[in-house]
């Protein structure tokens, strides 16, 4: 019944607006000239024909003035929502998905059954860039860097930036090793982020750590792939690290591969 109202009163689009306005100004008007019809046949049946004219035209000259107002402030308030829900999951910075945007879509595909591989993607020795070259360069390669993410990984794999220098990806239906062999991929991109905003001889490079979640616990898997990505920087960085793979030595670690 809530739900029911609710979309009964809902105003989405335009057309929606015009549709809902029209029908609730013919229901006031059928209500309105009904009742008029009722009391005019009993008090003054001779003037019952003048007096429906005169109610349907003012009903409805009132109704569409009073829902048309109403249903425009609805449309806005809708519209509103939805660019506040947007912004709610959305970093501003790189246009990506922020860290609750993420986790969000990340639940609602595990619940959906799909089986998931979580990756964190940390830029390496980002402070050093800052110090170097500033943090308007800083800025730069978070959003060159996310950009390149996103441009690689196309549904049903999704990204989004979870802090301040580090990426979250979530991969869809692959195995450990195809997980490594994308994240490598992913490094790849990472290392020809470039631009007119970026020193040439600026040099950008990322580990990962990845982890399964399959029908498991998601920040479970957060805090395996985070060892995974620590195991990486641990291994002098710019490397993929699978917390599925096993621990040292069996710990698979890909070089980077030319092609993107
Ligand atoms: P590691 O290879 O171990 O990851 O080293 P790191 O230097 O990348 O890591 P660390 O965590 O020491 O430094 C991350 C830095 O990123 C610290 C912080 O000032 C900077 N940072 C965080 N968010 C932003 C941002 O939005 N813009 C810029 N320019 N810097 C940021
Ligand atoms: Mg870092
Ligand atoms: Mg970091």
């Amino acid at each position: 019944m809530a739900f029911s109202l609710t979309e009964l009163t809902a105003i989405r689009s335009r057309r929606e607006m015009r549709a809902k306005v029209a029908f609730a100004t013919l229901g006031i008007v059928a209500a309105t000239d009904g009742a008029d019809a009722l009391i005019n046949l009993y008090t003054q049946p001779d003037r019952i024909w003048p007096s429906f004219v005169q109610t349907t035209l003012l009903a409805s000259a009132m109704s569409l003035l009073f829902l048309s107002l109403l249903a425009r402030a609805n449309l806005r308030l809708f519209e509103l929502k939805d660019r506040l829900e947007t912004l709610a999951v959305t970093d501003i910075q790189t246009g990506l998905l922020n860290r609750r945007g993420f986790f969000a879509l990340l639940d609602q595909a595990q619940a959906s059954g799909a089986d998931m591989t979580l990756g964190i993607v940390d830029i390496d020795h980002f402070k050093r860039i800052n110090d170097t070259y500033g943090h308007l360069v800083g800025d730069f390669v978070i959003a060159e860097v996310g950009r390149s993410l996103s441009e690689a990984l196309k549904a049903p794999h999704f990204v989004g930036r979870v802090g301040g220098e580090e990426f979250a990806i979530a991969l869809n239906g692959v195995t450990p090793i195809e997980a490594l062999h994308i994240s490598d991929r992913l490094r790849g991109r990472v290392s020809r982020v470039g631009g007119p905003q970026l020193p040439t001889n600026l040099s950008v490079t990322a580990s990962i750590g990845l982890a399964r979640i399959g029908e498991g616990e998601v920040m479970a898997s957060y805090a395996r792939a985070d060892r995974a990505l620590y195991e990486a920087k641990h291994d002098g960085r710019n490397v993929s690290v699978s917390a599925d793979l096993g621990k040292r030595p069996k710990v698979v670690l890909l070089p980077l591969q030319s092609q993107s």
